[in-house]
């Protein structure tokens, strides 16, 4: 029987409403089994653990998914899997940051969560733990990535986005199909799950703050660009384009950015769309910016690019040891 660690770090998933107030706040992870008593008959051994605070993900930060990181790195050898109940808001950034941390992981790490508490009728909340049990427990299929397990659907974490704070279909992989999907059976994708990994798996410990992200947008102004550029210690900077990775071709614009390049610091090129990917020299307007030493995100997520560069920044100092590892695929968030 496969022994899972269920890890509780806050969001709605684990909301009861407070009676006095009516306001929804964290419950104790113990009584999970009172909420979901069903947790018990999945053929698997769970064991729970509560970090300390629980939180919104609103506040997630980088000390945390170090923390949680090398919390899995202690716990590894005692679990065939882990499953992580996490907040919506960020789900995609924790899950693009563990994916990087965790390296040669060859064991699923499944995070979750909910639109709606577990204490509620409605909530989606029951089939995803359920689910993202059932799979952090499955015996024939062998997932060694970190995953979201979102609406009947197994995502690789870190090609999601969070696209609705409405419904319950919730994220978006708009360059990667789901690894599996849940419904009579549970099927999965082999061909697109990673392969295992053949080197030991290791924790990394680092995560550089200093990036900015910077959303080109019609309006954008010389003096904005100068101010991200002149930010203190300021390392990497994700810039949002348009479309295919395309930005304005004035002279300021380019001046600015070409400026922010001579300071040494990193920038990359991502898309604003949902899907597709970046292009550097397919329009006039983004061969500039190639020319110039602009990295290109290709088809990474804006979360997976920040995630992408606080582990690359944070973790090797070389230059161009960092530009090699920015323009490749590590863990799957580039196609
Ligand atoms: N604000 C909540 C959080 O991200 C929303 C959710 O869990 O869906 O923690």
């Amino acid at each position: 029987m496969k022994n899972i660690l269920v890890i509780y770090t806050g969001g709605t998933i684990g909301m009861v409403k407070d009676a006095q107030t009516g306001a929804l706040k964290p419950f104790d992870m113990k009584k999970i089994y009172e909420v979901l008593p069903v947790l018990r008959k999945i053929d698997c051994n769970i064991e729970t653990y509560q970090c300390d605070p629980i939180i919104d993900s609103s506040d997630m930060n980088a000390t945390k998914w170090i923390e949680i990181a090398s919390f899995i790195g202690e716990q590894y050898d005692s679990y065939d899997g882990f499953v992580i109940l996490h907040g919506t808001d960020t789900m995609s950034y924790t899950a693009s940051a563990l994916s990087f941390l965790l390296d040669n992981l060859s064991k699923p790490v499944i995070i979750t969560g909910s639109q709606l508490p577990l204490g509620m009728i409605r909530t989606d909340g029951r089939d995803n733990i359920i689910s993202a049990v059932e799979i952090a427990a499955n015996t024939e299929v062998s997932i060694p990535e970190v995953c979201i397990f979102f609406d009947n659907k197994l995502y690789r974490g870190n090609r999601t986005t969070k696209i609705n704070a409405e419904y319950f279909e919730a994220f978006y992989s708009g360059n990667l199909p789901s690894l599996a999907k849940v419904g009579i059976n549970i099927s999965y994708k082999k061909h697109i799950i990673a392969p295992n990994p053949t080197k030991e798996f290791s924790v990394y410990k680092n995560l550089c703050t200093d990036i900015a992200i910077m959303k080109i947008h019609p309006a954008i102004s010389e003096d904005y660009i100068k101010a991200v550029g002149n930010i203190p210690n300021l390392k990497g900077l994700i810039m949002e384009t348009y479309g295919s990775g395309n930005a304005p071709t004035q002279d300021w614009f380019l001046e600015s950015i070409k400026d922010i390049i001579a300071k040494g610091i990193i920038v990359m090129n991502v898309t604003q769309c949902k899907a597709g990917s970046v292009a550097m020299g397919h329009y006039q307007a983004s061969c500039d910016l190639r020319d110039m030493g602009v990295i290109s995100g290709r088809d990474i997520t804006t979360e997976a690019a920040l995630a992408k560069m606080m582990f690359v920044l944070g973790n090797f100092s070389d230059k161009q040891t960092q530009k090699k590892l920015l323009n490749s695929n590590l863990r799957g968030e580039i196609s």
